[in-house]
């Protein structure tokens, strides 16, 4: 008999797949770097994972991008050779043969995993923050997932913090993620570097993908760039929170992702600080590490594929 649920965590460079039970354990888990040849052959490569996983009842899928509730993905700028609209549902439902698929966006389903399974548990008002190549965030109100209209609710990586400021991989000037995304710290810090100002960060990288750990390492050898670039993210994420609060009034702040991750809960509470003393007036909300790490994807998703 297969397992009942498979969850899938869609990202940029890798796929996770995994079994995940009703109370959101973790079973077996595949994993593989993402296909960079279009959306077929992830859907092909997602197939073959759920077979090695013994096949599936229902499976939930997270992946980058705004998601209809048909699960047509548009706005997908972080997935080499994908040409939004893409009809991932159905591409998926071809290469698995399986008809009840839920699509979902990567963010909305790792909050989704942490309300239920992780450090939001308690809190029906939760905003769950992930920092990694990009920024983006899960709003749960009433403890529901506030997708809105056009999928857009909770991406606060698009929030102005700077108005006229650094430019954001949308086009956009100004944004959380121009200053607290990897890709935009690490455009930043390139562009330093080019115009003569040295920094580890150059050092340690290379020509190489500057990845968290890279910020990590160069935190530790007490690179000024790095603790200025960090200074500028922390700023940014604590003003974007604040905002959210103000905005739509959650209990709890979670932040995790694979920089939150790496850099650890000092740069939570660090974070925290920050929106605590945009807030001011006792308004301030808890800020806490995610519980769930890489998991709260595929726990997310498989939630969505159980009707969540
Ligand atoms: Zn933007």
């Amino acid at each position: 008999m297969p397992p009942a649920t498979i969850g899938v965590d869609l990202g940029g460079t890798k796929v996770l797949a995994a079994t995940v039970n009703g109370d959101g354990d973790v079973g077996a888990r595949v994993k593989r770097p993402t296909s960079t040849d279009g959306p077929e052959a992830v859907a092909a490569a997602i197939a073959e994972m759920v077979r090695e996983l013994g096949g599936a009842e229902r499976i939930g899928v997270g992946t980058p991008g705004f998601v209809d509730s048909d699960g047509v993905v548009g706005g997908v700028p972080n997935m080499v050779g994908w040409d939004p609209p893409v009809a991932l549902r159905t591409l998926l439902r071809e290469a698995t043969g399986i008809p009840h698929i839920v699509v979902d966006n990567d963010v909305n389903a790792g909050a989704l995993g942490e309300a239920a399974h992780g450090a939001a548990v308690g809190y029906p008002d939760a905003l769950c923050v992930f920092m990694g190549t990009g920024v983006g965030a899960g709003l749960l109100l009433d403890g529901r997932l506030r997708r809105g209209p056009r999928g857009l609710a909770g991406e606060i990586g698009h929030l102005v913090v700077r108005a006229g400021g650094r430019r954001c991989g949308c086009g956009g000037r100004g944004h959380v993620e121009a200053y607290a995304g990897r890709a935009g710290m690490e455009g930043e810090a390139r562009r330093r570097h080019a115009a003569g100002e040295p920094t580890a960060l150059i050092d340690i990288a290379g020509d190489d993908r500057m990845k968290s750990s890279v910020f990590a390492k160069a935190l530790d050898r007490d690179d000024p760039m790095a603790h200025e670039l960090l200074g500028e993210a922390v700023e940014a994420v604590g003003a974007a929170i604040a905002t959210a609060v103000m905005l739509v009034d959650v209990s709890v702040v979670v932040i995790g992702g694979g920089v939150a991750d790496k850099l650890g809960p000092h740069l939570v509470a660090r974070v925290g600080a920050a929106a605590a003393g945009l807030l001011g007036g006792g308004l301030a909300v808890p800020v806490v590490p995610a519980a769930l790490g890489d998991d709260a994807g595929v726990v997310g998703a498989a939630l969505l594929a159980r009707g969540a």
